[in-house]
């Protein structure tokens, strides 16, 4: 093959990659069941010392199971908290080692992030993660070898009450309320990511709690809502 043709076939093979991998990322992820009033909260880009603790002790206060999606690296720093989070009996999720965009990952490097954040997860917390969800959900076509490889379903989410942009506590709440339905899989954030996330969320989380449960959800661990 030609370098110009090398060149003008790149963008093409990016695309399939990147945005070919989307689409079948939509039709493969696992979703949560559509049967009676049941939602699972999931907690993305932890543990962080300052906020997840604090998190945890809400959770336990309430008797809710819930998913942490926690950094490879960050779980390295912190064992004490992943294996909390283990003990405290929720699920565990690898949610890369370093949370780089797998858009921008070759499929060595795609391999070597899922792996190393598999292994930084099972060795802090003393035991594997069940699932996956790639950093902002963006995934590429190497992703699905990878988490076929180590037995850990890709779980993406169907509500999200702040995304990129902060929004305030009592807005989280609302848009988590109006957003949830049957089967749902909420997307949380207990680290920051978006400056200021994980304190917001706590503030958030008794109120998000209380009005889920006040609209006649239960809140059930991930690994039985799929
Ligand atoms: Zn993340």
């Amino acid at each position: 093959m030609t370098a110009a043709v090398l060149i003008c076939a790149a963008p093409a093979l990016w695309a399939t990659y990147t945005w070919g991998s989307q689409l079948v990322a939509l039709g493969s992820a696992r979703r949560g069941r559509r049967v009676g009033r049941m939602a699972a909260l999931t907690f993305d880009d932890g543990p962080d010392p300052r906020h997840t603790p604090a998190v945890l002790d809400i959770l336990a206060r309430e008797r809710v199971s819930a998913a942490f999606f926690l950094i490879g690296a960050r779980a390295e720093a912190e064992p004490h908290i992943a294996r909390r989070i283990s003990a405290d009996g929720h699920d565990l999720g690898n949610h890369t080692w370093s949370h780089k965009s797998l858009w921008i990952c070759s499929p060595a490097e795609t391999r070597q992030e899922i792996g190393r954040g598999h292994h930084a997860i099972a060795a802090a917390a003393g035991r594997p993660p069940q699932f996956f969800r790639p950093p902002w959900g963006m995934t590429n076509l190497a992703m699905f070898g990878a988490v076929r490889h180590l037995d850990t379903p890709c779980v993406l989410w169907s509500v999200q009450p702040e995304g990129r942009r902060a929004v305030s506590a009592a807005d989280l709440v609302r848009r988590a309320a109006q957003a949830t339905r049957p089967g749902a899989i909420l997307d949380l954030h207990d680290a920051d990511g978006v400056p200021g996330a994980g304190a917001r969320l706590t503030q958030a989380l008794p109120a998000l709690i209380d009005v889920l449960r006040g609209a006649g959800y239960t809140l059930v661990p991930l690994r039985d809502l799929l």
